[in-house]
C-alpha cells in the first residue's frame, strides 16, 4: 500500500522553519498575528490611527485649528483642566485596546500604548497618577483592570508614584447594561476617593468616549483635595 508522506513531511518542515523564525522572530504582532520583532508588527504600526496636527486643548479633539475650547467642549463643565488621547479609537488602536482588555496582552500596554499616551502629553510636572477604577466585582472577573495597568507603566516612564493602598479611586456603581444616556447620569457619584490627595494629577483610561467617566473621577479627585486633573487616554473617539 503507498503512503503518501508528503503532508506529514511538509509538517515537518514547517515546525523546523516555524522554529528557526522563531528564534530570529519570537513574537507576534497583537493585532495580525504575523511573526514581528516586537509586539506591533510594523504594518500595524504604521496604521496607527495616530492624532496628529491641532486640537482642543480641553478635551483633545483633534480640531482644524489650534483652539483652547473646540465647539464640541463649549459649555459642558468638564471636572478635569484638560484631556489629550494619542490615538483615535479605530482600526489598529481599537485592536490593541481589546489586546490588553480582553487577551490580557499587557506588553502593547507597555511597549506601544503607554509610551505614546506619555509622547502625547504637555510637559508639567505631576504629583501622582490615578487610574480610572472598574467596580470591583468587575475587576474580580477581568483579574485586572486595564486602565491600572496603563497608570502603572506610564507612571514608570514619567517617574511618579501611582496612587494605591487605602488612598485610591474606588468605583462604587458599576455600568452594567445601561443605555448611553443611562451610562451618562449613572456615572454621577460613581466613584469615591478613600483620603486626601494633593497637587497636580495625572488619570489614567483606556479609552475617552464621553468624557463623562474622566470628569466624574477627576470631579471625586478635586474634591479629595487635587489642585488640577489631566487626563489622559490610549484611544478617543473623534
Ligand atoms: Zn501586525
Ligand atoms: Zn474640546
Amino acid at each position: 500500500m503507498r503512503v503518501n508522506r508528503k503532508p506529514q513531511t511538509a509538517g515537518v518542515y514547517r515546525q523546523y522553519l516555524n522554529a528557526a523564525l522563531d528564534l530570529f522572530y519570537p513574537t507576534r504582532c497583537a493585532v495580525c498575528e504575523s511573526r514581528s520583532s516586537d509586539v506591533l508588527c510594523c504594518g500595524c504600526h504604521d496604521e496607527l490611527p495616530i492624532i496628529s496636527g491641532e486640537r482642543c486643548d480641553r478635551c483633545g479633539l483633534p480640531t482644524v485649528f489650534d483652539t483652547p475650547v473646540c465647539e464640541g467642549c463649549k459649555g459642558v463643565d468638564y471636572g478635569f483642566d484638560t484631556a489629550v488621547a494619542p490615538v483615535s479609537y479605530g482600526g489598529v488602536g481599537k485592536q490593541l485596546v481589546r489586546a490588553l482588555k480582553y487577551d490580557g496582552d499587557f506588553a502593547v500596554a507597555r511597549r506601544v500604548m503607554a509610551p505614546l499616551m506619555v509622547g502625547s502629553l504637555v510637559e508639567r510636572r505631576y504629583e501622582r497618577v490615578v487610574a480610572v477604577p472598574m467596580h470591583p466585582s468587575r475587576r474580580r472577573m477581568r483579574g485586572f483592570n486595564q486602565a491600572e495597568v496603563l497608570a502603572q507603566e506610564v507612571a514608570g516612564f514619567i517617574g511618579v508614584e501611582v496612587s494605591g493602598g487605602f488612598e485610591v479611586l474606588r468605583r462604587v456603581r458599576d455600568q452594567v447594561e445601561l443605555s448611553a444616556v443611562e451610562r451618562r447620569r449613572n456615572v454621577h457619584g460613581a466613584f469615591r476617593f478613600g483620603g486626601r490627595i494633593k497637587g497636580t494629577v495625572l488619570l489614567v483610561d483606556d479609552v475617552f468616549t464621553t468624557g463623562a467617566t474622566m470628569s466624574e473621577c477627576a470631579s471625586e479627585l478635586i474634591r479629595a483635595g487635587a489642585g488640577e486633573v489631566h487626563a489622559v487616554s490610549f484611544c478617543r473617539t473623534c
